[in-house]
């Protein structure tokens, strides 16, 4: 590890100063995940800086929208009454990640900021990797790819974005706040993520000295019985192979859907909507064809890799299974 200074923020436009002064100078709050990448060597930042002490921590929930502070700690916001009563997918989301330990250090701005488990981008020894050291090839577009992308790849990058709560937040046109220095702006939690194009070694839209502010989720119908499902290799402490986060608003009288949200995740380089799905949804009959059909029609651009292949089944599967909970009933 280079060695690298250290200082602590108090205020959030003290904190963006220094970075728009000092372009080897990045945020650090839980360090979960950049103390990773300074062990790895996959960033090697100048100078910390550390703002766990900025004022960004509450979870607010209204009637319209929950308000979730970028440095509230992940196993917080699961635990937060509001957030396990009115928008369950963010509660499920958080508990399926990491370990007790890391959720009670992680942050929620940190969390969406992870970057991909692509083994090769994460080797302790330099493998071509265009997101790490770009021109250099990408090792996993013809080797072991069992984990990476279904939907949004290039070649020159296949991996697979590995937030769980990003997709339940997507799932809800979840937005963040960002602060940096040319001012706030509001961005879609899922168009935070870049596509990788021609460039992988960008990850997010967020410019340097850019520092999320706030999650805010809107009160969408069907929120507060919305589902994360999870499926991974072991029970616990494991990223998603698939996962797939759904809301469906019932009208339960004429058994009909009057409207229904569903993302995906494992499966792109960001939390994968499936408007073609939400489509079909709308009035449609509450039946398990219904959800079926659905899914199966937005598969259509779906493009495995040599070997996860067997994620297109597992991710329709994820998604059926996500939208029959997400209806709180057996579904005929
Ligand atoms: Fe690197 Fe992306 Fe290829 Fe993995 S998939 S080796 S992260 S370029």
């Amino acid at each position: 590890m280079q060695p690298f200074g250290y200082q602590r923020a108090s205020e959030p436009q003290a904190a963006i100063e220094i970075l728009a002064g000092d372009p080897g100078a990045v945020f650090i709050a839980g360090g979960t995940e950049l103390l990773n990448w300074m062990k790895d060597g996959i960033l090697s930042p100048r100078q910390l800086v550390d703002i766990n002490r900025l004022p960004l921590a509450a979870i607010e929930a209204g009637p319209r929208e929950l308000r979730i502070g970028a440095l509230a700690r992940m196993s917080d916001v699961a635990a937060h009454p509001a957030v396990r009563r009115g928008y369950r997918a963010i509660s499920e989301a958080l508990e399926a990640s990491a370990s007790p330990q890391l959720r009670n250090m992680a942050s929620m701005g940190g969390n969406l900021l992870q970057r991909t488990r692509c083994p090769y981008f994460r080797a302790e020894t330099a493998l071509p990797c265009n997101k790490r050291s770009p021109g250099s090839g990408c090792a996993a577009r013809h080797g072991e790819n069992r984990g990476h992308a279904l939907f949004g790849w290039s070649d020159a990058c296949v991996a697979a974005h590995p937030s769980d709560v990003a997709v339940a937040l997507a799932m809800l046109d979840a937005t963040v706040l960002l602060r940096g220095p040319r001012g706030e702006r509001t961005v879609p939690v899922g168009e935070l993520y870049c596509l990788p194009g021609a460039s992988p070694e960008r990850d997010t839209v967020l410019e340097h000295g850019e520092l999320i502010v706030q999650i805010a989720v809107p009160a969408a119908p069907g929120a507060e019985r919305s589902r994360y499902l999870k499926v991974r290799e072991r029970a616990s402490y494991e990223f998603a192979l698939v996962s797939a986060a759904a809301a469906v608003d019932l009208d339960r009288g004429a058994a009909t859907i009057r409207g229904a949200r569903v993302a995906l995740g494992g499966v792109a380089p960001r939390p994968w909507r499936l408007p073609a799905a939400e489509e079909r949804l709308r009035g449609a009959p509450l039946r398990s064809e219904s959800l079926r059909d659905a899914v199966e029609a937005a598969f259509s651009e779906a493009r495995p890799l040599r070997h996860n292949g067997f994620k297109i089944e597992l991710a329709k599967r994820a998604a059926v299974r996500a939208l029959a909970l997400a209806a709180g009933e057996s579904v005929p």
